[in-house]
């Protein structure tokens, strides 16, 4: 449901939206499942869904086939994807882009210094 709202995609949304929770999976134990009509996943949009769901696998279905397989990876930097919770960080007062390195404790914004976990990113 947060990767449904991380897309956007509400009782407004045109296509047709699949959502399947705890499904047996054999990596995971179990999984959800999201079917998107009609939407393609950029690569910035694919890195707020690593946020998210670390472990989630894409899918781009085409005439029924699967055309392309890939797993969402969280890159080293994250440019311009999530807001600074630091009210005080100068990329909530300035045009600027937000940048955090991904490190073992979270994410540091390369602006603020200070490291903030995935769900307060979100
Ligand atoms: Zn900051």
């Amino acid at each position: 449901m947060k990767v449904l709202k991380v897309l956007h995609i509400d009782e407004n949304y045109a296509g047709r939206v699949a959502l399947v929770m705890n499904v047996p999976s054999k990596k995971m134990g179990k999984k959800d499942i999201v079917k998107i009509e009609g939407r393609h996943i950029d690569d910035k949009t694919a890195n707020k869904i690593a946020l998210i769901a670390p472990h989630a696998s894409m899918n781009l279905i085409k005439n029924f086939e699967v055309i392309e397989k890939k797993d969402v990876k969280m890159p080293a930097v994250l440019v311009d994807i999530a807001v600074c919770p630091n009210p005080k960080c100068v990329t909530n007062f300035e045009k600027i882009e937000t940048r955090f390195a991904v490190e073992k404790q979270g994410f540091r914004c390369g602006h603020c210094e200070r490291v903030f976990k995935a769900n307060e990113l979100i």
